[in-house]
């Protein structure tokens, strides 16, 4: 850390550098007071000198020219004995002694590096008109901050900048904006250009521009009895005049005195035959531009920050910090993938001089942060591969005796994906595989002979579900797919190697099953998170699989795992990644995707349906429980609630359908406010055929099976996400006979809907994957407990080129140096912990 002294002797060589414009410190170079001085006295300088230093900080920016540099010569002589720092005609001088040493820790004998600096104004386009700078990276100077100044600086309070008191800070800090750092990082959500500029004779109504003009009159009136105050003003350009008004602004008159020259940008439009142009943004000619004539950025705002306030603050941190900081990027790596300089980019995000350049810019932010995750996922998948596991090897024909006694042929896709686990279950290191596959697509069965081939040599396999019902459905499949009380070929297995660990098995049974366990004579174990409680030990487990795996959180796909040595592990998911996501999110597992339904499934036909239309749904339904079959109704909310909420809601509906529209049928009825074991209960009984209609809000299990059900009604169908709707739908179309989804939107007009119109058009849960994303970026489809995602501020996951191009370079980069252990890539390496630090962890 450099002492308070040197820092101000960097700040006061920067202002004679710049020419004495007090630019050097954001706001002026009296804004340092409020930190450096506390800071100053803790370094016990006497008192005379500080008030000299403070006294001279103070006057600095009323001073003129002359003034300045004479202010700036006596500061350097005052804080030259103070600072060890060389002065810069000097720069053999050893350092100077400090003369306070007690009260400052000693400064770390490494070697500094100096920050990368960008090509300076490469290739930038002369500006056309008026000069219209974005922040300049400085030239390197010995003003140049240390990496550690730099880390100290950027962690400031947003107070130090002009413009923000405490109440600001307050607001801001409602944003997630605390300090110059997350101001810098605080990108905009889009951008006004407003960078081209016309004369006024040649303004077209409907344009977008930018107008240079001087003010020739101005007045407030006042409209609807005074309740809003509209100050007109005419301006003039000397090509001609232009009415340009705003409202509730009454300042402004006195702001902007007749004669005033300013920049508007805005919106021309046409009233009365006449153009006009309403609520410009302006900004006083001589001024910086950063509201007008260019590219503006535009922030998320919250209550109580204006859109101008936000960017004078960004602009504050970006033209200041931003040319400073550096690259963490190694050479290397930002030359192979043509990337900007990370201060060039950091400008250029906020203030673009061409969209060229804003391009660019975001591209090298975007390309950070996918190649940051992407090389946390494979040093991630380096430190599980390097352990070694138990080998698995089951013969063909072992498993083809199985095989040929399922009561159906295995799927192209079911087969693939059986022999890449029996590759890694007999490749001696553990297996970290994900089987991805829609909804229905045959899952379960493929974990069942994964864990065949371990319980065949002895070891013990688990299968995880989320709840109690599917963890029973897997448990039953175990049996009737594998078990025979006198086993054979077909059915290697006993019904006793298999068992249910779930919260309410009853105690005697759960005696029964650790001590199973522990003897090795269960080789089988289905169950919830019951599984992972701690008096569950195994005698050898050798294959974790986690079915669902985004109803899981970390800690317990870990907790799992860590019941055995270096088992292998199989995640499922219905989740439909497109492939260029599951490459970055989950680049630690190899992936199985399960692409192909089983035979003899129909499409389930989708049918976007006007509220109106209600009793036709209600006809199909009741046609189908003539031949037997069952029928969902999904709601979107427990209960009415006191809002203006017309949705539909389960509870009510539930009543009224049971009364007045299904008077003969059982319904039932699901929701998240019951008990995990009422709702195991009634899924039960609707499997088991006692319900005829399931009456459910969203909760309704995702996962379950229930061939028998062929209709999917879901009302208030627009306040869903594909993701869910598609999952939905996945709940019917399991059996041979045709199914339906009908989707009930709350109001005529949302039958636009764009997310019903894509049910409609496909069953390809892949399909509707890229489509969500497109629409609404990879949150949807990860669920917010995902990690790695909420980091991705610039990336967008549908960027496949971008995406490939990161990660070609990240495994560019592991392979030459997986540690990070060379130089080169140290500050990369730093920039990894602290990108990986926030508690992301293990993503699989
Ligand atoms: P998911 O992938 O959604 O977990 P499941 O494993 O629950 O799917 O399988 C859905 C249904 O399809 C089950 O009834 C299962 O028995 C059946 N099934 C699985 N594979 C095949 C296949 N190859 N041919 C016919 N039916 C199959
Ligand atoms: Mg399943």
């Amino acid at each position: 850390m450099p002492s308070p002294f040197e820092k101000l002797q960097r700040y006061i060589r920067l202002e004679s550098e710049r020419g004495y414009d007090n630019r050097a410190v954001v706001g002026g170079l009296d804004k340092i007071i409020p930190w450096w001085e506390p800071e100053a006295r803790v370094s016990q300088v006497t008192e005379d000198t500080l008030q000299a230093i403070l006294e001279r900080l103070r006057a600095y920016p009323k001073a003129e020219g002359e003034d300045r540099s004479r202010l700036v010569a006596e500061l350097e002589k005052l804080l030259e004995p103070l600072a060890r720092l060389p002065r810069p005609e000097r720069p053999v001088r050893p350092p100077q002694p400090k003369p306070a040493p007690a009260a400052r820790p000693e400064r770390p004998n490494r070697p500094v590096r100096s920050p990368e600096r960008p090509a300076k104004n490469a290739g930038a386009p002369a500006p056309a008109q008026r000069p219209l700078r974005a922040p300049q990276p400085r030239p390197a100077a010995a003003s140049m901050p240390s990496n550690e100044a730099l880390d100290q600086g950027l962690k400031a309070s947003v107070m130090v900048l002009q413009g923000i008191g405490p109440s600001n800070a307050k607001t801001f800090s409602t944003l997630g904006l605390n300090t110059l750092d997350d101001l810098l990082h605080y990108y905009p959500r889009r951008y006004d250009d407003y960078s081209q500029m016309k004369p006024i004779n040649r303004l077209v109504p409907g344009e977008v521009v930018t107008i240079l003009a001087a003010i020739k009159r101005i007045d407030n009136r006042n409209l609807h009895g005074g309740k809003r105050e509209i100050t007109e003003a005419i301006i003039e350009d000397g090509t001609g005049v232009l009415r340009v008004t705003w409202f509730n602004q009454p300042w402004l008159s006195s702001r902007l005195p007749v004669g005033t020259q300013i920049v508007l940008s805005g919106k021309v439009e046409m009233y009365l035959g006449r153009l006009v142009m309403n609520s410009p943004e302006w900004e006083y000619l001589e001024q910086e531009h950063l509201h007008t004539n260019r590219i503006v950025p535009v922030y998320s705002l919250t209550a109580g920050i204006s859109q101008k306030q936000l960017r004078k603050a960004v602009y504050q941190v970006a033209s200041f910090w931003a040319p400073r900081q550096r690259d963490f990027m190694p050479t290397s790596i930002r030359e192979a993938g043509s990337l900007l300089p990370l201060s060039t980019a950091l400008v250029q995000v906020h203030f673009p001089d061409t969209q060229a350049k804003l391009d660019a810019a975001r591209e090298r932010l975007a390309f950070d942060e996918i190649f940051l995750l992407q090389l946390g996922v494979l040093s991630q998948k380096r430190s599980w591969q390097v352990a070694s596991a138990q080998t698995f090897d089951a013969p063909e024909e072992w498993l083809a005796g199985i095989e040929a006694e399922l009561p159906f042929e295995l799927t192209g896709a079911q087969k693939r994906a059986v022999q890449e686990i029996r590759t890694d279950l007999s490749s001696g290191r553990p297996m970290e595989r994900l089987l991805q596959g829609d909804v229905g697509s045959g899952k379960t069965i493929v974990a069942a002979l994964a864990m065949a081939i371990i319980a065949r040599e002895g070891a013990q396999a688990a299968i995880m579900a989320p709840t109690g019902i599917l963890a029973d459905q897997h448990y039953r499949s175990l049996i009737r797919l594998l078990c025979a009380d006198e086993p054979t070929a077909g059915k290697p297995f006993r019904p006793s190697e298999v068992r249910l660990l779930v919260g309410d098995t009853p105690e005697a049974d759960r005696q029964e099953i650790l001590a199973g366990l522990a003897s090795g004579e269960i080789k089988f174990l289905v169950g919830t998170h019951a599984l992972i409680e701690d008096p569950v030990a195994f005698q050898r487990l050798q294959l974790a699989i986690i079915d669902e795996q985004h109803r899981f959180g970390v800690a317990q796909r870990a907790a799992l795992r860590a019941k055995g040595e270096n088992p292998h592990l199989l995640v499922m998911t219905a989740t439909p990644i497109p492939r260029s996501l599951a490459l970055t999110v989950y680049g630690d597992l190899d992936l199985s995707v399960l692409d192909e339904m089983p035979a003899g499934r129909k499409p389930v036909e989708t049918h976007v349906l006007l509220p109106l239309e209600r009793e036709r749904a209600y006809q199909l339904i009741r046609s189908q429980f003539k031949a037997g079959r069952q029928a969902f109704v999904i709601y979107p909310l427990v209960e009415k609630g006191e809002r203006e909420d017309e949705s539909r809601a389960a509870v009510e509906e539930h009543a009224r359908l049971q009364s007045e529209v299904f008077p003969h049928q059982k319904i039932g009825l699901l929701h998240g406010r019951m008990s995990p074991e009422d709702k195991d209960d009634v899924m039960k009984r609707f499997r088991d055929r006692e319900i005829d209609l399931l009456v459910s809000t969203s909760v309704v299990e995702v996962g379950v099976d229930v061939p028998n059900a062929t209709v999917m009604l879901v009302e208030g169908a627009n306040r869903f996400g594909l993701a869910q709707l598609h999952q939905f739908r996945g709940r019917v179309g399991r059996g041979e006979d045709q199914s339906f989804c009908l989707l009930i939107p709350e109001t005529d007009e949302s039958i636009e809907n764009e997310r019903l119109k894509a049910m409609a058009e496909t069953n390809n849960g892949f399909v509707l994957a890229e489509r969500d994303l497109q629409q609404r970026g990879p949150g949807e489809f990860l669920g917010t407990r995902q990690a790695g995602f909420s980091e991705l501020r610039m990336a967008t996951l549908t960027d496949v080129r971008l995406i490939e191009k990161a990660r070609q370079l990240a495994q560019l980069l592991f392979t030459q140096d997986p540690e990070l252990l060379q130089p080169q890539n140290q500050a990369l390496k730093a920039e990894l912990a602290h990108f990986w630090g926030n508690g992301r962890g293990d993503v699989s």
